[in-house]
């Protein structure tokens, strides 16, 4: 016989699964049981957010948030997140949103800080910390400072981002491979320091990052280098959040498509014939009540469950 907290939540799950689904997360609901670990103090915990829904966050990340003395965020980590951080105190390092940008050593140097004055830190990043988000760098500084950390990864822009889009970002009948490219290098600026001629030649389908500053450049090198400017092309903004927005382009269009939707950062970009299956798997259009565009985008001819 289970002790009695432990039949309180199991019940409380069971009526979880048959209530509604849309139900508001509370601070009140436990973890499912599991043996989820400690924050102890002095600890970093480096964490990713998820692209945006808060419904993305993992639970490993639910269980830092609770446990947090201090939580340090970046730019696009979403605010319903961090409320979940109870009385933590939040301190922002974004880079973005008119606020002054931290420097990268100061934000590592801020962490160890943080740590040996006893803290429980959470470090939250958007999407997974160790995809384009400097992870590595944090968690290199922490431990040479000796300070102990643990890393939660999470949901990338670059895949559940063009999930939401409708985008498998591998698919059988498309790509066997996936290049995720940063389009800004060391110094955030031009993407010179990347060979597009191999990556265009390599890649089935490109995932760019941070490609929006630079992106009349990219498209011009991967079309250099032998890319049809007939290739299909998405950009998906805001993703996973409720104004998501995507644009279907091609390559040589993608630019002029860009600037006449209006598309702004942060956006990931998505080159390959996957875009196409979004003609079918746009669920969240299907959601909001529209007919699939084409069954088939592939123009396979046969049901997608055959061998
Ligand atoms: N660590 C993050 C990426 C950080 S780099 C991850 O794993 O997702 C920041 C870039 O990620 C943005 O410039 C954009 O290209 C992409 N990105 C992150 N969140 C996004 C979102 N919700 N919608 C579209 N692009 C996003």
């Amino acid at each position: 016989m289970p002790p009695i907290t432990k039949r309180v939540s199991l019940v409380l799950y069971s009526l979880q699964g048959i209530s509604a689904i849309k139900r508001p997360m509370s601070d009140s609901l436990p973890l499912p049981q599991n043996t989820w670990p400690e924050l102890h103090p002095g600890w970093v915990w480096l964490c990713g957010a998820g692209p945006g829904d808060p419904g993305l966050l993992t639970l490993h990340g639910l269980n830092a948030l609770r446990q947090a003395d201090v939580v340090v965020y970046d730019a696009l980590v979403g605010e319903d997140i961090l409320s979940w951080a109870g009385d933590a105190e939040l301190i922002y390092a974004g880079k973005r949103g008119g606020k002054p940008s931290a420097k990268q050593r100061d934000i590592s140097l801020h962490l160890v800080e943080l740590a040996r004055a006893g803290k429980r830190v959470l470090r939250l990043k958007g999407g997974d910390p160790f995809v384009f988000g400097r992870g590595g760098e944090e968690a290199q500084t922490l431990v040479q400072h000796g300070v102990p950390i643990r890393i939660i990864p999470g949901i990338s822009a670059g895949i559940g981002g063009l999930a939401y889009a409708g985008i498998p970002v591998t698919h059988r009948d498309v790509n066997q491979s996936v290049t995720f490219v940063t389009g800004h290098d060391q110094t955030g600026d031009a993407p010179g320091s990347l060979d597009w001629s191999a990556i265009a030649q390599g890649s089935q389908v490109i995932v760019i990052y941070m490609g929006m500053k630079h992106i009349a450049q990219i498209v011009q090198r991967l079309i250099a280098a032998g890319r049809s400017p007939s290739e299909p092309l998405a950009f998906v903004t805001s993703a996973t959040l409720e104004h998501q927005n995507v644009v279907e382009s091609t390559l040589g269009t993608a630019v002029d498509d860009a600037k006449a939707a209006g598309v702004e950062p942060p956006a990931i970009i998505c080159i390959g014939r996957s875009v196409l299956m979004r003609q079918v798997l746009d669920w969240r259009s299907l959601e909001a009540g529209a007919a699939p565009r084409n069954l088939d985008p592939l123009d396979r001819g046969r049901p997608a469950e055959s061998a």
